[in-house]
């Protein structure tokens, strides 16, 4: 079977959009491929949070993974920094990472112009990192957002480096876009993504929310004054609702037009909540579920780690043979 990896940060609470861009799909390819899915806390050190929140944030965010219906019978997940391969193939890949290529990346730009009195080494090597998560695996396809395709590019052309170097070593991975990947943009700022380190709590669904807070959100959503639902350039509010709610119900921009016709905002705005509402629930309980059995998780994380140590640390010494050191 074909191999699939991705990762998500453990930030914050997984929003709507981390859940319908990414984590919904993850669940849907369990199936049909071989999964390996992690919490990349490694990758979150590039900020700073304290200690003991950190490993919180950690543990919370793989008991997410599972309560989003990722199956550790069927998908192996994960938690990045207990399986030190990354960290040391993360190095060996950077020496083959171009300073002029990583000073291209957006996020690093992006981040770094946003936080510019905190710019560290890790934000700039961020993508040897992320090329070294993937090659370990040998995947063959990588689900990813549109703001990681430049990320991706980069790992197939130090993948290809390293081959060219040293010898045939890791497969070339291709990026996975699935049709019914939603981008999900921000209830308060429809032209920017929903994200997880929003300081808004106004702007982001998070997939903890109660029926009344989801509701409450999308009431005060910004939309525009034509009291059409309707989905064109221009109508940023309207068709980040209509994306929404298209991914939860599979219904077309059409008939969700046609199903408004006549009717006011007011009522878009509850059915969407509704819906959404309706979609997490399950998710809250499961999750409320499995922070009560401590052993299991405890279990569950450990196990993980020592499967994907397993196949990652075959890679590495095939990694570390090519380049001589040992
Ligand atoms: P942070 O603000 O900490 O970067 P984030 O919300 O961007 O958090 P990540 O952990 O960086 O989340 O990304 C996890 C996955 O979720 C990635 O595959 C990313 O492409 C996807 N993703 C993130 N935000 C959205 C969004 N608004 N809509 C759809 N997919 C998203
Ligand atoms: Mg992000």
């Amino acid at each position: 079977r074909r191999i699939i990896l991705s990762g998500i940060q453990p930030t914050g609470t997984f929003t709507l959009g981390n859940y319908l861009g990414a984590v919904k799909n993850w669940r849907q390819l369990q199936k049909e491929y071989d999964c390996y899915y992690f919490v990349a806390d490694l990758h979150a050190l590039t900020v700073y949070h304290e200690p003991a929140m950190r490993r919180k944030a950690s543990r919370a965010a793989f008991a997410l993974l599972l309560a989003c219906g990722l199956d550790p019978e069927e998908s192996l997940v994960f938690i990045q920094s207990h399986v030190s391969a990354h960290a040391q193939m993360g190095w060996m890949l950077s020496c083959l990472s171009p300073f002029g290529d990583l000073s291209r990346m957006t996020q690093f730009k992006d981040k770094s112009a946003k936080h510019p009195e905190d710019i560290n080494a890790g934000l700039f090597t961020y993508p040897a990192l992320m090329a070294g998560d993937i090659l370990l695996y040998q995947a063959d396809y990588v689900p990813v957002g549109a703001d990681q395709t430049q990320h991706l590019e980069f790992t197939r052309n130090v993948a290809a480096r390293f081959n060219h170097v040293y010898g045939e070593t890791f497969r070339l991975p291709e990026g996975y876009f699935p049709k019914a990947g939603a981008r999900v943009m921000s209830l308060a700022e429809p032209t920017a993504k929903m994200s997880k380190s929003d300081e808004n709590a106004k702007a982001t669904i998070f997939i903890l929310d109660d029926e009344k807070t989801i509701l409450k959100k999308f009431k005060s959503a910004v939309t525009d004054s034509d009291a059409e639902v309707a989905f064109r350039e221009g109508k940023d509010g309207i068709n980040n609702l209509m994306t929404i709610y298209s991914a939860i119900t599979g219904k077309s921009y059409d008939a969700i037009t046609a199903e408004f016709a006549g009717k006011g905002y007011g009522d878009f705005k509850t059915a969407v909540g509704t819906v959404v509402a309706d979609e997490l629930r399950p998710i809250r309980e499961r999750y409320a579920e499995l922070l009560t059995d401590k052993a299991y998780l405890d279990a569950e994380i450990a196990r993980g780690a020592e499967r994907a140590a397993h196949i990652a640390e075959k890679t590495l010494a095939k990694a570390k043979r090519k380049m001589g050191l040992c």
